[in-house]
């Protein structure tokens, strides 16, 4: 029987422009047991994203080493760029107490069950088609080519949307963050992550029938 708290994780996905981002670094910024899994990726950085503390950024060979060595927990390709999740942190992570959050493609979520097995798998849902449309769009920063590509993509992902145990609407960033964080607070809650008060628990009660 483990002599302490054991670490939960959740994994979170959602279509690009659902929110997703905000959403997580804001769990992250208010609980300092929940860690952020660091994703390995053959993608190049964007301005300000740091190795390391966004990605591992690594070439395509190096990712591959990786992968052929076993430290992915799981893997996928995403808009022509290889994603994983180094799986020694994560191990470490669990085992020392504290909590991971995953942010992974519908593809990796569905990998993570297979192999990290229990979790919190939530899917974040934009309010509408039109809304996500709008939301893309307004960024100014891609070609209506690649906001269709997105809005096509999300239609896929949203398609797996039921296979999730959570679903947060974010039509609303500050009722998003609530229901969220309303999540994690019921996954804290789970006789799982206490294995050690299990004995003392029922030898308390055991004694006082
Ligand atoms: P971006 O390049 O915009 O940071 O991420 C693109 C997509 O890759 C997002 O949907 C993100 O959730 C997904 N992604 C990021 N890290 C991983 C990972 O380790 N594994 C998988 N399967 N997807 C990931």
């Amino acid at each position: 029987m483990p002599s302490k708290r054991l670490g939960l994780f959740m994994v979170v996905c959602a279509p690009s422009g659902a929110g997703k981002s905000t959403l997580i670094k804001r769990l992250c910024a208010e609980f300092p047991v929940l860690s952020f899994s660091v994703s390995a990726t053959t993608r190049p950085p964007r301005p300000g994203e740091v190795d390391g503390v966004h990605y591992h950024f690594l070439t395509r060979e190096t990712f591959i080493a990786w992968r052929e060595a076993g430290k992915l927990a799981e893997w996928a390709e995403v808009h022509g760029n290889f994603y994983g999740t180094p799986l020694e942190p994560v191990r470490q992570a669990l085992e020392a107490g504290r909590d991971v959050l995953f942010d992974v493609d519908v593809q990796g979520a569905a990998q993570l069950r297979q192999s990290l097995g229990q979790g919190a798998y939530v899917f974040i849902l934009p309010p509408s088609r039109a809304e996500l449309s709008r939301r893309l769009s307004g960024r100014g920063t891609d070609s209506p080519e690649v906001v269709a590509g997105r809005l096509a993509a999300a239609s896929r992902e949203i398609a797996q949307a039921p296979l999730f145990d959570y679903w947060v609407e974010n039509a609303e960033l500050e009722t998003a963050y609530a229901d969220l964080r309303a999540v994690y607070m019921a996954e804290r809650r789970r006789p799982r992550c206490h294995p050690h008060l299990i004995p003392e628990l029922l030898a308390q009660w055991d004694a006082a029938i």
